[in-house]
């Protein structure tokens, strides 16, 4: 069966569910069961969060999920941004309660307020916490598997800092640190400011990453936001200083979500389904024995295998369900994005050889046993490497330069314009093209003419239709 990628949208519902990740069926809007392989690969992407996050001085936490009303509302412009779509827990048993209670949308209201008692003096900083948690969004808008969802796995890194300074200095290691994970999910992307009226609530200002879908829509699959004393004033975060004087300290977060798996399943993936950068495979290379006429021979040496490929350190998984023809044990890992497939059959015994199959071109290699090994830990090398520079040129082609608000509309991808950076061109650019300004690119800069008023200047907006 093939899943054809041409109806993108058609194709990502039906491939999420039908690879195994998720069980949409859940008797609630835009919360979806996750299947083992869906959580297995999330487990993996958590993990090389905890080990990165970890290795550049974070310490993880784990807040309560419930934040008491008079907490959530200190800080105006970040009640404003989330007061719409929190879900209340307003009843305990039959009782109504005093304080009602949100699920956290996010939890800047939840962590800032022990921030205050744990922050005494400039030697408590910087103060770099993360946590992995499910956070909660009232969305009415049509939910998505991964995309936009009502509950949302979520990674959060929480920094406090003595000066806006060393705040900034947090933020391009934040960019570091994610182009290491961006190398991890061999994922594409652009790093762009937010427009000042589309910065995270609260915020002094908002950077976030893009990445674009096979659908031309920008998916937003991380943000940094520069917090400033914004958040440490409402709520009291203060250190003394080496003179002795108090001062409220400078914060950011970083932010990322399971947008991440959406991204790696709708970038990466074909007809026959996905296909996982070996990184973050849960299953690596699978073993599929086609027995022929030597079944107990050609089994018993399936196991020698899986046992070598196991003690290289690969994850690998030996499929021998005896119900099932090879051919559809070829389509159902195919289907699940596994990068490598082992084959051997009675002749490849005779020849002392085994075929390895990559998904991601589906080229057949047939390998001597003494070299097999080698060949695994190349192939997987080149799979990840080569997602990444196909998926790279892939985004490279739906970015454009465009001189008009005309060609900016019809263009299906991100039309890249001038802007001369004030709201109210910014506002007509949306307007006129029916499209959103996702943010002007941090590292590249066109001299032109802002597409509205006709100033010169040399910034640039991506305009696009996000997810
Ligand atoms: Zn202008």
């Amino acid at each position: 069966m093939e899943f054809p990628k041409e109806n993108f949208s058609g194709w990502y519902n039906e491939v999420v569910e039908a690879a195994g990740l998720v069980d949409k069926r859940y008797p609630v809007k835009g919360m979806h069961v996750w299947r083992p392989y869906g959580w297995k690969i999330m487990g993996n992407i958590d993990s090389y969060f905890r080990k990165i996050f970890t290795e550049y001085g974070h310490d993880e936490v784990n807040f309560p999920l419930l934040v008491p009303e008079t907490e959530f509302k200190k800080e105006a412009e970040h009640i404003r941004g989330f007061e719409d779509e929190v879900f209340w827990v307003t009843h305990g048993g039959l009782d109504p309660l005093d304080v009602k209670l949100i699920l956290r949308p996010t939890s800047e209201t939840a962590m800032y307020p022990m921030f205050s008692l744990w922050i005494r003096s400039h030697a408590d900083l910087p103060l770099k916490v993360f946590q992995i948690v499910n956070i909660f969004r009232y969305e009415t808008k049509q939910t998505r598997t991964f995309i936009r969802m009502r509950e949302v796995h979520f990674f959060e890194a929480h920094t406090v800092h003595r000066t806006y300074d060393e705040a900034e200095e947090q933020i391009q290691e934040d960019i570091e640190i994610w182009k290491k994970i961006a190398k991890k999910l061999a994922l594409p992307y652009r790093i762009v400011k937010k427009a000042d009226w589309d910065k995270f609530p609260g915020a002094v200002y908002s950077l976030g990453v893009e990445t674009i879908m096979p659908s031309g829509r920008t998916l937003q699959i991380a943000t940094f936001h520069q917090y400033g004393q914004n958040f440490s004033r409402p709520y009291g975060i203060r250190y003394l200083k080496e003179d002795g004087t108090h001062e409220y300290a400078h914060q950011t977060t970083f932010g990322m979500s399971e947008r991440l798996l959406g991204a790696i399943v709708g970038i990466h993936g074909d007809d026959r389904g996905l296909i996982l950068p070996p990184e973050i495979a849960p299953i690596q290379v699978v073993i599929v024995p086609i027995v022929g006429s030597k079944k107990e021979r050609v089994l018993e040496e399936s196991k020698v295998l899986y046992q070598e490929i196991k003690d290289s350190g690969f994850n690998v998984h030996l499929d021998d369900r005896d119900n099932y023809t090879p051919g559809y044990k070829f389509y159902d890992w195919e289907l699940k994005g596994v990068p490598l497939r082992l084959e051997i059959g009675p002749r490849d015994l005779e020849n002392n050889q085994v075929v390895l199959v990559r998904r991601d071109t589906g080229e057949k290699i047939s390998v001597k046993r003494e070299e097999y090994l080698d060949m695994i830990s190349k192939l997987l090398e080149d799979i990840q490497k080569n997602l990444l520079s196909r998926a790279e040129a892939e985004m490279n082609d739906k970015i454009k330069y465009m001189e008009s608000i005309e060609d900016a509309k019809s263009f299906s991808g991100v039309a890249s314009v001038n802007w001369c950076g004030s709201e109210e061109c910014g506002r007509l650019i949306e307007e006129k093209t029916d499209k959103k300004i996702i943010g002007s690119p941090l590292d590249e800069h066109r001299p032109g003419r802002c597409v509205i008023c006709g100033k010169e200047t040399n910034i640039l907006a991506f305009v696009a239709k996000p997810y």
